[in-house]
């Protein structure tokens, strides 16, 4: 079945522009250098109308839903709790009011995150999941803990364990493509779940070294290792101008762009 990955946000956790820089990529003209932060939606057709996973609703989620015309969610899946991916739940609301079941009833939307990342949004979005919680107006969802797997509509995803720095984040596998953010190194059990991929979105923060993402060098040498048909660099900083930095690379990586859409196979 055809699927579309969309490029919600290809930024680092400040986004770009970076609030204060005048740096050349911060002032650029060029489209492909605004970045927010780092999302993105996977997509699918079934009966007659488009399912939809989010991976990472960080502060920009907002923006974002409204630029890619976004109004159904069939899932959420969490990649960590740092603030730039979880800090825009609290925008799901108005999609969660209007989600229903086949059946036509109101539905929750079902979120999944790893014990880490839960316990962490059940206390900064208290109000949402305490079960006591008066407020009227909360986010209509379930959370539930992330296994190896989930089926959403009839499409797996596979947790892929990576280390962010000390800290393990979940990457994620979905038929031909997997989308591999905040990382800096790969386990070699991962590496075996990744096997066959074609299609990968890869974190590649900067030029020069960083203690728990991917620099551009280190990025390429994971793709070399993965050696996927496409692979596309995301999370990036200011340290990057995507027109000088794509010539930079070669075959077969990218970098990636807000509204970037890719095709796969799921
Ligand atoms: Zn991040
Ligand atoms: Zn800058």
């Amino acid at each position: 079945m055809e699927g579309t990955i969309v490029i919600l946000g290809s930024g680092t956790s400040m986004g770009v522009p970076t609030l204060g820089c005048d740096c050349r990529v911060c002032v650029s003209t060029d489209p492909r250098d605004r970045r927010l932060r780092p999302s993105i939606a996977v997509e699918w057709p079934q009966d007659g109308t488009t399912r939809r996973v989010i991976i990472d609703t960080g502060p920009d989620f907002r923006e974002q839903a409204l630029r890619e015309s976004i109004r159904h969610i069939d899932a959420v899946l969490y990649t960590h709790s740092h603030a730039d991916h979880i800090l825009g739940l609290d925008d799901l609301r108005p999609l969660t009011f209007l989600a229903r079941d086949k059946a036509g009833a109101k539905a929750k939307v079902p979120l999944y995150a790893d014990d880490n990342t839960a316990v962490i949004l059940e206390r900064i979005f208290d109000y949402t999941f305490h079960p006591d919680s008066p407020y009227p107006n909360k986010a209509r969802v379930d959370l539930h803990r992330l296994e190896d797997s989930i089926q959403v509509g009839g499409v797996t995803f596979v947790r892929i364990p990576l280390m962010h720095g000390n800290l393990e984040v979940a990457g994620f596998r979905f038929g031909n493509a997997a989308y591999l953010t905040d990382m800096n190194a790969i386990p070699e059990s991962s590496m075996e779940l990744l096997n066959g991929v074609e299609i990968v979105i890869m974190d590649a923060l900067r030029k020069t070294h960083h203690p728990s993402h991917a620099n551009i060098d280190e990025a390429t040498a994971w793709v070399g290792k993965l050696a996927p048909r496409a692979a596309y660099f995301t999370h990036m900083s200011h340290d990057i101008l995507h027109a000088e930095t794509e010539l930079e690379l070669a075959a077969p990586i990218r970098l990636a762009y807000d509204g970037l859409r890719i095709p796969i196979e799921l």
